[in-house]
């Protein structure tokens, strides 16, 4: 019996040293493989935090501003920029299609860009406070001028009037009107423009995204055909300001896709959940706020305060 149980003995050893050496060197390339891992992630994080201080600005301002329309009573519309803190999400926006009817030639040139390469912004010269997005989306379908866009926004709404590849008349140019995509922010009296702005700015985003556009390719009508449009940003010197949330917008949705930020206010008696001043005031107060970030099944939690500057 023993000769037959050495042999058998032998060779079980050599099977488990063979073995523990398999799983010693696997579990070398584990670890390994996991520091690279917890590197990425570390450096995923480090991403999030400078994202968080690009949106946490330590001041945030606030503005006395006016809305311009063409309607009697309501050229110069006394507006005030309350402030806000740009709390980004990851959202999808909500588009909702009114594609005018092709029969409108007034509306409808019929044809198709050959290539994208700016997003023009402007915004309408309609203050009534009956001028939502809704009503101007509603106005273009049966309207007779020749001038057309592809969505309009509001605080509240995102329509879509032309195909997204179709030409639109509204640059005044034939190289804005052919190669660009037009977005009008509707101004009407009583609107939060702020919100306007936000929406507008995550909407451009998204088709800079698609389209594969930088920020210089975000173009007011005013660069095209010397137009004062778009008049409220232009007048209020908010323009930098947009491009600010713009560049904000395109960075969370081209890196942070999978990754969930949820906000709260610590002061709401002053600043709600979605970033907005809720206090009227006008006083210059402290703005403190978290944000949970969920990345890669891992949560951390930041703490940010800004000062909200008075208005004057
Ligand atoms: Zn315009």
């Amino acid at each position: 019996m023993k000769k037959i149980f050495m042999p058998l003995f032998i060779i079980l050893i050599l099977v488990m040293s063979a073995c523990g050496e398999d799983r010693s060197f696997i579990e070398d390339e584990y670890i390994v493989r996991n520091e690279a891992a917890d590197q990425e992630r570390d450096g995923r994080w480090e991403e999030v935090e400078g994202f968080l201080e690009m949106i946490s600005e330590r001041e945030v301002k606030t503005q006395r501003f006016y809305l311009y329309g063409s309607e009697p009573g309501f050229e110069k519309v006394p507006a005030v920029n309350f402030g806000y803190i740009p709390f980004y999400t990851n959202e999808e926006l909500d588009i909702i299609e009114e594609i005018v009817p092709m029969a409108n030639k007034n509306v409808r040139p019929g044809k198709m860009r050959a290539e994208t390469k700016y997003i023009v912004i402007h915004n309408t010269g309609m203050a009534s406070p009956v001028m939502t997005a809704s009503r101007l989306s509603k106005s273009l379908q049966t309207s007779t001028r020749q001038a057309s866009w592809h969505f309009t926004v509001d605080d509240r709404e995102i329509y879509q009037e032309l195909l997204l590849d179709e030409i639109g008349w509204h640059a005044g140019t034939p190289e804005g009107n052919n190669y660009g995509i037009g977005i009008e922010m509707a101004v009407y009296q009583g609107i939060d423009f702020n919100a306007a702005m936000r929406r507008t700015a995550r909407l451009t985003a998204k088709l800079m995204l698609q389209y594969d556009l930088d920020l210089g390719d975000v173009k007011r009508h005013f660069d095209f055909s010397g137009k004062n449009c778009p008049q409220v940003l232009i007048e209020s010197h908010r323009w930098e300001e947009f491009l600010g949330l713009v560049e904000m917008e395109y960075l969370g949705q081209k890196n942070f896709s999978d990754v969930t930020f949820i906000w709260e206010s610590l002061t709401p008696a002053v600043l709600d959940n979605e970033g907005r001043v809720v206090s009227k005031s006008g006083e210059a107060a402290s703005l403190r706020y978290r944000v949970r970030v969920i990345l890669d099944g891992q949560e951390r939690a930041y703490e940010f305060a800004s000062l909200l500057k008075s208005l004057v």
